[in-house]
């Protein structure tokens, strides 16, 4: 048996296993079980319970209590980065920040550099789609850099192995641009790699396994080109800054559609917004773990409240809606009734 793991019986939950200090222990419930490990976890915690997918669980000995796709519709927002050369760095510097004007603007009138966010300086969505123009299927993300080597690996993740290919490259004054994927078609799944609560899962998050991610992205490449040249970029003298990829350029002519969807393929980064294994929505759609109140499907006394419920990861950074589900499942418990609607009103 499964060890770390929710107790159920008669399908019911009744109680907690888990490890403290390396010790085994349990505690028993009088009311209900809310899990809230996220969505790589909280599937692992349910199947090794003995609630997931029915073949998978007997191929790891776990007996099946509820047979349930947990762990399934894996989603993660994805982004492509484009760099651009300016004349300075536009947003700011460390020149700039560091200096003893900047300091007392600050702290004389609360404003100046340091009073902006730092990081993300600028967020904007856009549609690129023709077959849904209403929807915005980007997301872009504005930060000032000094590019270098180090900083493509390390500020953004770049694998070393690839952010190599950016070698030779010093400090270059510019700003990048990510293009977050908003509504990725390709989904992945969490399933077991042992019965252990202490090993990791199988995380098989198929990113790009839809071509039409692919193409999203290109297009955003393309919007990413033309931007330079509206009035406000060309004013900082602005410069898509791309250094060829060999590896795309062996197959494809440089900025050639097929060459950016090889370079997507290569450089494309996760920004760890994991969502949706534990699927929420109507008792009878066999897609779903846990229904509209959040309760596990088959199982009593058992909710699952955290990122893993969004059947369709939102077109934004998750954690305010992970906030917005807790709060919601915490009304849900207490009884608590929605607010009525403005319509209503
Ligand atoms: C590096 C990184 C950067 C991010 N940046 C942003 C951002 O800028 N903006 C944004 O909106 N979102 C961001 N996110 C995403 C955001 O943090 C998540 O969407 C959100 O925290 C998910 O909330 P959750 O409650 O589902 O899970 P979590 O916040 O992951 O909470 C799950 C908790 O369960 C615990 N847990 C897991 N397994 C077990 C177990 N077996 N036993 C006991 N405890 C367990 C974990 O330690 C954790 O405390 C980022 C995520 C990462 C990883």
């Amino acid at each position: 048996m499964a060890k770390g793991v929710v107790v159920i019986k008669n399908k019911k939950a009744v109680g907690v296993e888990f490890y403290h200090k390396g010790t085994l222990k349990s505690v028993s419930v009088n009311k209900e079980i809310i899990l809230s490990a996220g969505a790589l976890s909280s599937p692992q915690i349910l199947m090794l319970s003995g609630i997931g997918p029915k073949e998978h669980l007997k191929s790891h000995g776990i007996p099946v209590v509820v047979d349930l796709p947990v762990g399934d519709n894996l989603q993660d927002h994805i982004c492509f980065l484009s760099y651009y050369k300016t004349k300075e760095l536009v947003f700011n510097s460390p020149n700039k920040t560091d200096s003893l004007w900047t300091l007392a603007q600050y702290l004389t009138t609360k404003s100046g550099l340091l009073a902006t966010p730092g990081g993300i300086e600028s967020i904007a969505f856009i549609s690129t789609d023709p077959k849904r123009p209403e929807y915005p299927d980007l997301e872009i993300h504005g930060e000032d850099m000094l590019f270098n080597e180090d900083a493509i690996e390390g500020e953004l993740g770049v694998d070393p192995k690839y952010a190599k290919y950016y070698s030779g490259i010093n400090d270059i004054n510019g700003f990048i641009l990510s293009f977050n994927l908003l509504r990725p078609k390709s989904h992945g799944s969490v399933r077991l790699n042992s019965t252990d609560a202490m090993q990791h899962p199988i995380i098989d998050p198929r990113y790009l396994e839809n071509k039409e991610d692919v193409e999203s992205l290109l297009r955003g490449v393309r919007f990413s080109q033309k931007l330079t040249e509206t009035k406000t970029f060309k004013s900082q003298g602005t410069e898509f800054f791309h250094k060829p990829f060999s590896p795309c350029l062996e197959k494809s002519k440089f900025d050639s559609d097929e060459y950016w969807r090889c370079y997507i393929r290569y450089f494309t980064l996760v920004i760890f917004h994991s969502t949706g294994t534990c699927k929420m929505g109507r008792t009878e759609d066999p897609t779903t773990v846990v229904d509209p109140q959040l309760r596990v499907k088959g199982i009593h006394g058992l909710r699952v409240a955290d990122a893993s419920i969004m059947p369709s990861i939102v077109s934004g950074n998750t954690n305010a809606p992970c906030i917005m589900i807790g709060e919601k499942a915490a009304d849900m418990i207490l009884g608590i009734k929605p607010p009525t609607p403005l319509s209503d009103m």
